[in-house]
C-alpha cells in the first residue's frame, strides 16, 4: 500500500516528470488535469510543424502518466471544479505540485488595450492554440485571421513562430489561388524561398506585402539563444553574434520584417477598433534602452502581442505582480503553504521543454528525498493510514468516473481523445 500522496496539478512535461519520480519512490500520485488530454504546451503551444518533437513529448508525458501509482484526473480545472484550498486542505495529500505553466499573455503595456482584443488586438496564445488546432474537423474554438500586413510585438522565440505563422499561411494561400497545393509544415521546413523555386513562382509575384515584428531592442539583444547569468564581455558578444545569425536566417527562410528599437507607446483606434500604434523610438546607450522623443505610427490590420506568457491566476494562490509570490524560487516553495511546490514554466518561466523537466526533475527529486522523510527539517511526515489512503483513492475515483475517466484506461481514453497528429 502506498504510504504517501502528492496531488500534481497539470500532467504535461513538467507535471508528467514529477508524476514518474514519485511513482518510482511507490507514492500515490494524483494528475489533475484541466483538459482531456494531458500534453499541455506540447500539443498547444509548439507549432504543430514540430511534428517529430511533439510526437516524442507525448510519448514521454504519456509513458510518465501510465506509472504505476499514478491516477490521471482529466478535465478538471483547480480553482474551478475542484478549489485550490480543498485539494491542499482537505483531500489528504502530504503535498501538492503546481505545474499549470504560463497560459496568460503578459499585457500589452499600454492603458487600455485590452479592450481592443477581438477588434485589432490579438494575443500569441490563443492565436497559436488556433493555429495548432483550426484543421481539426471537431474544433469549435476562437477563430483567427491570417492578414497580410499585421504587425507582431515581440522579440522571443515564440514571436518568431507567430510570425512565421502568419508569413506561411499567407504563401500557402496564396499558391492555393494560383492552383498550386503547399504542405504548410514541408514548407517550414524548406523555407518559403525554396519552396517557391520549387514551384517556379517568385514571391515578388505572389502579391504579399509580408508582416512585421517590432522589437524594442536591438536585434543583437533578442532573446534566441540563451545567456549565460555569468557571461563575461567575449561571451556576450558571442552571444550577441549568434542571436543576430538566427534572426538572419528566420528572415531569410520566411521572409518578415524585423524593425527593432519600436517600443510600443499609444494605441490609435477609429470607431471601436484599433487600427494603429504609436511606437517610440529607443536606443541603447551603455548597455541601457533609453526611449527617445521620436515616434512612429505604425497602421496594420491587426497587431498580434506576443511579450511572454505569465501564470493564470489561480484563486487561493498568492500572486506578487504577475507572477506567483514564490519564497523560495528553486523549490517553488511559499511560506503560507508548506506543502506546496511549484514545477516547469510556472516558477522558471522559460518557454523551454528541457528546463521544464530539468526543474521538474530536481524539485521531484528534493521532495522524494527530502521533503517526505524530513518534513520541514523536523520530523517525517507520517504516512497515510489505510483508512486515509482508501478514503484518497475513493475520492480520487469519484472524480475520475464523474469525467467519464475509467483509472485502468489511460491509453483507451487518449485514444478516444488524441491529437489528431499523434501515432
Ligand atoms: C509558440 C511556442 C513555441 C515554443 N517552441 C518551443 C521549442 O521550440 N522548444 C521548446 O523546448 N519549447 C518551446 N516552447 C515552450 C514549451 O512548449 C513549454 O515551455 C513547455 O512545454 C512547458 O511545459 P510545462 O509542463 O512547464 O507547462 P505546460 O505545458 O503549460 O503544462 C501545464 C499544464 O497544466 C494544465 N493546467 C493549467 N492550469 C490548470 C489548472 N488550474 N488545473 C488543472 N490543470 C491546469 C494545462 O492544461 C497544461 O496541460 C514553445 C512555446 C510556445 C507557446
Amino acid at each position: 500500500m502506498e504510504e504517501y500522496a502528492i496531488a500534481v496539478i497539470g500532467g504535461a512535461t513538467a507535471g508528467a516528470e514529477a508524476a514518474g519520480i514519485f511513482s518510482e519512490r511507490g507514492i500515490l500520485t494524483a494528475v489533475f488535469e484541466q483538459n482531456a488530454r494531458p500534453y499541455g504546451k506540447v500539443e498547444d503551444g509548439l507549432p504543430r510543424w514540430h511534428v517529430a518533437l511533439r510526437q516524442k513529448e507525448y510519448r514521454a508525458i504519456d509513458g510518465k502518466l501510465t506509472s504505476e501509482h499514478v491516477e490521471f484526473v482529466p478535465c478538471t480545472r483547480i480553482g474551478d471544479e475542484v478549489t485550490f484550498e480543498e485539494l491542499i486542505g482537505d483531500w489528504g495529500f502530504h503535498a501538492v505540485v503546481l505545474a499549470n505553466g504560463a497560459w496568460r499573455d503578459r499585457e500589452l503595456p499600454i492603458e487600455g488595450a485590452d479592450a481592443y482584443v477581438g477588434k485589432g488586438l490579438v494575443y500569441q496564445n490563443p492565436f497559436i492554440y488556433w493555429f495548432n488546432h483550426y484543421n481539426e474537423a471537431s474544433y469549435d474554438g476562437e477563430q483567427f485571421e491570417i492578414l497580410d500586413g499585421s504587425a507582431v510585438i515581440g522579440g522571443g522565440l515564440a514571436s518568431i513562430d507567430v510570425v512565421k505563422v502568419l508569413q506561411l499561411e499567407l504563401t500557402v494561400r496564396a499558391l492555393r489561388e494560383r492552383g498550386i497545393e503547399q504542405d504548410l509544415t514541408e514548407m517550414e521546413v524548406a523555407g518559403i524561398p525554396k519552396a517557391l523555386e520549387k514551384h517556379g513562382v517568385a514571391w515578388d509575384d505572389l502579391g504579399i506585402g509580408g508582416c512585421t515584428l517590432y522589437y524594442r531592442r536591438r536585434e543583437e539583444d533578442m532573446p534566441l539563444v540563451e545567456l549565460p547569468e555569468d557571461a563575461n564581455d567575449k561571451v556576450r558578444e558571442r552571444i550577441a553574434k549568434s542571436r543576430a545569425r538566427v534572426l538572419e536566417k528566420a528572415v531569410s527562410k520566411y521572409l518578415f520584417r524585423v524593425c527593432p528599437l519600436h517600443a510600443p507607446k499609444e494605441l490609435i483606434v477609429e470607431g471601436d477598433r484599433l487600427v494603429g500604434i504609436r511606437f517610440a523610438r529607443t536606443e541603447m546607450m551603455d548597455g541601457k534602452l533609453r526611449t527617445t522623443d521620436q515616434v512612429e505610427d505604425v497602421r496594420a490590420p491587426q497587431f498580434i502581442s506576443s511579450i511572454g506568457s505569465i501564470p493564470a491566476p489561480l484563486p487561493g494562490v498568492a500572486m506578487r505582480g504577475e507572477l506567483y509570490a514564490w519564497d523560495d524560487w528553486d523549490l517553488g516553495r511559499m511560506r503560507d503553504y508548506p506543502t506546496l511546490f511549484g514545477v516547469g514554466n510556472v516558477v522558471t518561466g522559460k518557454g523551454n521543454i528541457v528546463a521544464s523537466r530539468k526543474h521538474a526533475k530536481s524539485v521531484a527529486n528534493y521532495m522524494t528525498e527530502s521533503y517526505i522523510h524530513t518534513a520541514e527539517q523536523v520530523k517525517r511526515l507520517e504516512p497515510l493510514s489505510q483508512e486515509a489512503a482508501t478514503r484518497l483513492r475513493q475520492r480520487v475515483r469519484d472524480r475520475q468516473k464523474a469525467v467519464g475517466y475509467e483509472s485502468t484506461s489511460y491509453a483507451g481514453w487518449i485514444d478516444a481523445h488524441t491529437p489528431p497528429d499523434r501515432v
